[in-house]
């Protein structure tokens, strides 16, 4: 071990002064996956219902400084690589399966895609897995798809792809009037289904919905039908889709009318959507309810 290593592992859990790079093991990742927040200023071009996002906590930075990223993410790798990450609390009780990394994600407390070092970073984050010898290791893009088709996203997803990339895109309603109730945001509803249309022609994608109660409410019959009609058109037109993550809310929302579905009503409409996808991978990814 060395002693930079050793010095950190003393001070458990370094990575809670870290400002860009935290471990997790993620249910989604089914393993260990390493964590790159490009918004640490909390700024996004979206406002769900949902939003996780601690915005009473004030922002401990807004620039990034890549330098930093680089060596925060490099000394993760390195007590991922060497499985020296799980002696330390709460990774210390991983199942056996889970002591495994699986990726490196970019999702943070905003969009990833507005950063204007985006591609820089995905360059710097490629070469540091080459360094070690971990070019398997996944690189995920969590996305709106706000920006999908701008010129230096295009440029950063391209590196992405070249990479062990998969991006994993947000399509969270079938009509604009929904998709305008959950997401609250600037950027046309056609514009976002567009962007998942030309990136899905050019790369697999994997489409991430969550499903909620919103307002008392679970998703309405006319709403799923849409939400499987712009499913359909993807791939009507061309494009190719690596599977579905269906979820729903995990943890408490700003928002007190945004709540879980359960167990049952997610299923439902997870059958649903396997009757009329039958070949579509899908996921589905419980609340505080399924977890229990
Ligand atoms: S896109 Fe993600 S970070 Fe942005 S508001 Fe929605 S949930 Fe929050």
């Amino acid at each position: 071990m060395t002693e930079l290593i050793k010095a950190h592992l003393d001070h458990r859990r370094i990575w809670r002064d870290f400002d860009y790079c935290y471990p997790v093991i993620s249910r989604r990742s089914h393993g260990l996956s390493l964590g790159v927040n490009l918004n640490p200023d909390k700024v996004c071009n979206f406002d769900c219902v949902y939003c996780e996002v601690d915005h009473q906590t004030p922002a401990r930075r807004r620039d990034l400084d890549l330098t930093q990223l680089e060596r925060e993410l490099g000394l993760l790798l390195d007590l991922a690589a060497s499985g020296e990450i799980y002696q330390v609390p709460p990774f210390d009780t991983a199942a056996p399966a889970q002591r495994r990394l699986n990726d490196i994600a970019f999702s943070g407390d905003g969009e990833p895609t507005t950063a204007r070092e985006f591609a820089e970073v995905i360059s710097r984050i490629a070469r540091l897995k080459a360094q070690r010898g971990l070019e398997d290791v996944k690189l995920v893009l969590i996305t709106d798809s706000s920006r999908l088709q701008a010129p230096a996203v295009v440029r950063g997803l391209e590196l992405l792809m070249a990479h062990q990339g998969e991006i994993w895109a947000k399509l969270d309603a079938g009509t604009e009037a929904f998709y305008r109730e959950i997401c609250r945001s600037q950027v046309p509803f056609q514009r976002i289904l567009d962007n998942l249309l030309v990136t899905a022609r050019r790369w697999p994608i994997l489409i991430q919905t969550l499903f909620l109660s919103w307002q008392g409410q679970g998703p309405a019959e006319a709403e799923l039908d849409a939400y499987g009609q712009r499913l359909q058109h993807l791939l009507d037109q061309g494009g190719q889709l690596q599977g579905l993550q269906l979820y729903t809310v995990a943890r408490p929302t700003p928002e007190p009318k945004a709540r879980p579905l359960g167990h049952r009503e997610l299923d439902a409409i997870a059958a649903r959507l396997k009757d009329r996808f039958p070949t579509l991978p899908m996921e589905v990814y419980y609340g505080p309810e399924g977890q229990a």
